[in-house]
């Protein structure tokens, strides 16, 4: 199960975004503020991070740019969220060091694709039963 750190400081936006990714099969955490997301990142090496870009104590450039500039997170994806679709948002998104960039408010089937693009969904169970089988079966140790 992958885990998606969610960084968003407005309660109506991180509880829909959580409640409709868990439904989806993931597991979430929410940090409320930049300080705590670049703190929970580090701790807990999620598996995709999403990022709103105004936030309290570091804002979402400033705590980009930390996990990135970290070895042990710079590898973790970053879905930068931005309330404005502002030009120019992108490409301040991407030089902080987002993977990809989204506008809220957030349409889950929009955004859903840029997250599998980085965390590709499980196969079926019914797809991988016949494998398992046959890889049971080759197994000379089984
Ligand atoms: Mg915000």
């Amino acid at each position: 199960m992958y885990t998606i750190l969610i960084v968003e400081d407005n309660e109506m936006n991180w509880d829909m975004l959580s409640r409709r990714l868990q439904r989806r099969g993931y597991r979430t955490v929410v940090a409320t503020d930049g300080g705590e997301g670049v703190r929970l990142a580090l701790e807990l090496r999620p598996d995709l991070i999403l990022m709103d870009m105004s936030l309290p104590v570091l804002d979402g450039w400033e705590a980009t740019r930390r996990v990135k500039a970290d070895a042990a997170t710079s590898d973790i994806p970053i879905i930068a969220l931005t309330a404005h679709a502002m030009s120019g948002d992108e490409e301040k998104a991407r030089a902080a060091g987002c993977d990809d960039f989204d506008t809220k408010p957030v349409d889950l089937e929009r955004l859903l694709p840029r997250i599998e693009a980085f965390l590709p969904p499980a196969p079926r169970a019914v797809d991988t039963g016949p494998l398992a089988a046959d890889a049971h079966e080759a197994d000379p140790h089984a």
